[in-house]
């Protein structure tokens, strides 16, 4: 049973060189029964984290109970933040369905990335009110979707504080700051006319945009830069403040990209994983997203290719950032199709040393083991969540440029989640623009739920 969680070993000519590197990369494969013991670990926390307990697992109740209904109606501006790009875009709904779409992407500067807070919500407010003007809106009154790809506490569907930032973010200022008021200070300040009505990140868009498609979607994901999930959970096991209770299912923010943070998963953590997290924007947090999102495999790529390369077993180290997570994919494709020129010829760049096919072999297993575990743990979180929910079918909408371009993750992740949650159906799904269509169907349905209330 274990075996079928390993990927299959290095094959090169030089027999004992390709024992050592397997041996080198060991601490990256991962058996069936750890797997399964992550996964323990992982339902721990989340009952935790939802028990309010200490965990690692935020388990935010999003105030999200209830899924597109086919009645969604209207005109929607949308914010994107968090990705790799800003965007504005106007939406509009007809029945549930999207009948319109203008898009405008905004370049987000270091300077504003890693600068005072308040800085860049006055630049996502500019970046609206160059969006409306170039529609000729701006004088229009209109609802808002904000799509903030961060770890939030939320008071309500349409208020949350910044917990910390991840990925590339790191603005100052911001703790405790309620980020959807703070965009609606920057509008009013502007004199928009556009209302805040819905707060939510990248997975509750891709989950709410999967369920307009298709009823059985019950989880989002996101495997891009970061990764995350979310999921229906039953709303009486969800803290809750304010109205709405009585709702049967809400919308849980897992934010699974900071499990371990306390400690729980040291074990799997490698010498090249750590040399990762010390070289990253902000170390010691996000450490479970730092094996698994596209910010980080190529930055692991570099670390593992180093690490070989001072054991004498590859030319010589990469330049920092000189592996992305498209070389890690493209080394994967052309280990598909048996080929390895391409390879050797972005590692000649990246370590400035000449690489022959041994070489580029070696740099094309090694991207295979990181891809190998990265899928393995996204699906240990997904078959967790599977159990829980004991469903008779879930679909997974499933966003993220990882997803999209790697062309094994797919695949990888739907036989370890069979292998790891063999009694639960399941299927996953490519979503399409959660953070764009799942953000104006989230604000129609914010919209419905404060018509209906008291
Ligand atoms: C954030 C999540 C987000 C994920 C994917 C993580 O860094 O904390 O909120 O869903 O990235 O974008
Ligand atoms: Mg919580």
């Amino acid at each position: 049973w274990d075996e079928q969680f390993l990927p299959p070993p290095l094959q090169l000519d030089d027999k004992a060189l390709a024992i050592k590197v397997d041996y080198r990369l060991s601490g990256l494969m991962l058996c069936g029964s750890t797997l399964r013991h992550v996964g323990e670990i992982f339902l721990r926390e989340i009952e935790n984290g939802l028990a309010e307990r200490a965990s690692s697992l935020q388990m935010e109740n999003t105030y999200i109970p209830e899924l597109p209904d086919g009645t969604e109606e209207g005109v929607f501006l949308a914010l994107d933040l968090g990705g790799t790009n800003f965007r504005v875009l106007l939406l509009e709904l007809q029945a549930g369905q999207l009948v319109r779409e203008d898009v405008k992407q905004y370049h987000i500067s270091d300077a504003l990335r890693l600068g005072p807070g308040e800085d860049l919500f006055n630049f996502l407010a500019d970046c609206v009110l160059d969006f409306l003007q170039s529609e000729g809106m701006e004088d229009d009154e209109l609802s808002l979707g904000f799509t903030f790809s961060f770890p939030m506490r939320h008071h309500s569907i349409s208020s949350g504080e910044l917990i910390t930032w991840t990925k590339s973010f790191k603005c100052g200022g911001m703790s405790g700051v309620n980020v959807a008021g703070l965009l609606q200070r920057c509008l009013r300040a502007r004199g928009l006319r556009v209302t805040v009505q819905v707060l939510l990140n990248d997975t509750t868009g891709t989950l709410v945009a999967g369920a307009q498609a298709d009823p059985d979607v019950a989880i989002g994901v996101i495997l891009g830069t970061g990764s995350n999930g979310c999921y229906m959970e039953r709303a009486e096991r969800v803290h809750w403040e304010g109205p709405h209770k009585r709702a049967r299912d809400v919308c849980v923010d897992v934010e699974w990209g900071a499990f371990g943070d306390n400690g729980c998963l040291d074990f799997i953590r490698t010498e090249f994983d750590k040399e990762v997290d010390d070289n990253s924007l902000l170390a010691t947090s996000f450490t479970f997203e730092k094996y698994i999102g596209g910010k980080y495999l190529g930055e692991l790529l570099s670390a593992v290719l180093g690490g070989l390369a001072r054991d004498g077993l590859f030319p010589a180290p990469p330049a920092r950032a000189s592996l992305l997570s498209a070389h890690v994919s493209q080394f994967e494709e052309e280990n598909i199709s048996g080929a390895w020129e391409r390879t050797a010829e972005a590692l000649h760049d990246a370590c400035g040393a000449p690489v022959g096919r041994t070489d580029a072999l070696i740099a094309q297993h090694v991207a295979r083991v990181i891809s190998n575990r990265a899928a393995q743990l996204v699906s240990v979180c997904i078959a967790t969540l599977l159990r829980r929910m004991s469903r008779p079918h879930v679909a997974v909408a499933v966003d993220g440029s990882v997803f999209k371009r790697h062309p094994r993750i797919r695949s990888l992740m739907d036989k370890y989640i069979a292998l790891l949650a063999p009694h639960h159906r399941f299927t996953l799904k490519g979503a399409e623009d959660g953070s764009g269509k799942g953000s104006a169907l989230t604000a129609a349905i914010a919209a419905r739920l404060a018509a209906r209330s008291p």
